[in-house]
């Protein structure tokens, strides 16, 4: 591991708090969705015109062209100064760009990096379907060629952000049912083409931020194939292992935040007998232990990102930190539900609290399951035998 911070690093940290001080947004981000693109879209100008979107982006499409570790300064700062959660930008800024800049023509990087950059544009992602999740190489949405267009029909589901979204990564099938892998497509999608129809779903939560996506009859120009048809299993590789290794170092950072902040709940907390929550043994054996696996995360996005100063996509490694994290998220979360709930006086379960409790939820599904994860760390990390298929989401 290779991670010194240099002199001018220092120096960005501490031009990255000013300009952080001064521009994060007071208000909480709104629930509902238009009202949360207007919002995230907003705050995702404002970055970039202050200079701090895409840190390690190219410069000739809009980022600053700093290295991975400014990046990650960026996101502790970020983190420290409690701006908003990145939400409807996640895809755009998180694997859709990063798979973009590496695996798509200069005409598409320069048509679609800028707009993502400069807040003007919400992307989602279409790779699942009703029956093909965990084994995503068995999907069966078609893409037909016909002269120089894609036509696509078939249906996708859970689709994040859908319902705002101007541009989705589809992922299609151009070649045989059978052909599992080696048949599939990437695609930039257009979400206004004729033929999308968008269901919303709530969660659990009763929040809308996913839908079921069918696309009857709709039109892809060819030219908006990212790599070649029939290859778009390897892009689609790029844009998971993005989503699995480096989407979420924000959030892991974040997450150290999210503890402190249980600390001082704990500390104000009254039990029924007079002595506070933090003074209950198993309480405070809790907050230690997730303090200390925060800490655990930490290191281990310090070395991910060490490791990203050689290898710009990330490796297999990323299913260890995702899996770790998502895990730990789950545990601080209900931590923070037992605290709030489980001493409270009127049983209130439907507080701030209770809900990022049960949205910790998915995070043990989206992007691949834990059960996926462990087999991704089992395979192809330590070497263990293969299961009895061929590949999985
Ligand atoms: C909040 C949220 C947001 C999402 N957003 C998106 C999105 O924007 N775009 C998108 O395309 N998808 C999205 N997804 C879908 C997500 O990628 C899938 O839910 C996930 O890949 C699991 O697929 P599945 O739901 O079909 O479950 P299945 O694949 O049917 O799995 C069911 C269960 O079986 C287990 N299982 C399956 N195969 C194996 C195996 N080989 N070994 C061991 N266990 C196995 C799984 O771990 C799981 O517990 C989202 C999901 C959530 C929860």
């Amino acid at each position: 591991m290779n991670l010194n911070f240099t002199k001018e690093d220092i120096e960005f940290r501490d031009e990255a708090r000013t300009w952080l001080e001064e521009h994060v947004p007071t208000e909480p981000p709104p629930d509902a969705l238009q009202a949360l693109r207007e919002f995230d879209l907003d705050w995702q100008r404002t970055q970039y015109e202050g200079g701090w979107a895409g840190i390690s982006w190219p410069k000739q499409y809009g980022g600053r062209g700093l290295s991975v570790i400014q990046q990650l300064i960026w996101h502790e700062e970020y983190a420290s100064a409690g701006a908003p959660n990145i939400g409807s930008c996640f895809v755009g800024m998180n694997h859709a760009g990063p798979t973009l800049i590496e695996c798509a023509n200069d005409a598409q990087k320069a048509e679609h990096l800028p707009l993502i950059l400069r807040g003007e544009v919400i992307w989602c992602q279409g790779f699942s379907e009703p029956d093909a999740g965990s084994d995503l190489a068995s999907l069966r949405t078609r893409a037909l060629i016909d002269g120089d267009e894609l036509v696509v029909n078939g249906r996708k589901i859970w689709t994040s952000y859908s319902p705002i979204a101007d541009f989705q990564e589809l992922l299609v099938r151009t070649g045989s049912l059978e052909s599992r892998h080696r048949g599939l497509t990437w695609v930039i999608c257009d979400m206004t083409a004729p033929g999308i129809t968008i269901r919303p779903i709530p969660n659990v939560n009763g929040i809308v931020h996913f839908a079921e996506v069918t696309y009857d009859e709709v039109r892809v120009p060819l030219e908006k194939v990212v790599g070649k048809i029939g290859e778009g299993w390897n892009v689609a590789m790029a844009t998971l292992s993005f989503e699995r290794g480096s989407a979420f170092i924000a959030h892991q950072i974040e997450l150290s935040r999210t503890i402190e902040d249980l600390m001082n709940l704990a500390r104000e907390t009254s039990m029924s007998d007079g002595r506070r929550a933090i003074e209950d043994d198993e309480t405070g054996r809790r907050l230690a232990l997730a303090r200390a696996e925060a800490s655990a995360l930490r290191a281990m996005t310090y070395r991910a990102v060490s490791r990203a100063l050689v290898e710009r996509r990330p490796g297999p490694e990323g299913s260890m930190i995702r899996l770790y994290y998502s895990e730990l998220v789950q545990r601080v979360h209900r931590l923070g539900y037992d605290i709030a709930v489980g001493y409270s006086t009127d049983g209130n379960l439907s507080g701030p609290l209770a809900r990022d409790y049960l949205d910790s939820l998915a995070r043990t599904i989206g992007g691949g399951s834990k059960e996926i994860q462990r087999n991704i760390i089992g395979e192809r990390v330590l070497g263990l035998p293969r299961q009895h298929r061929v590949e999985q989401q």
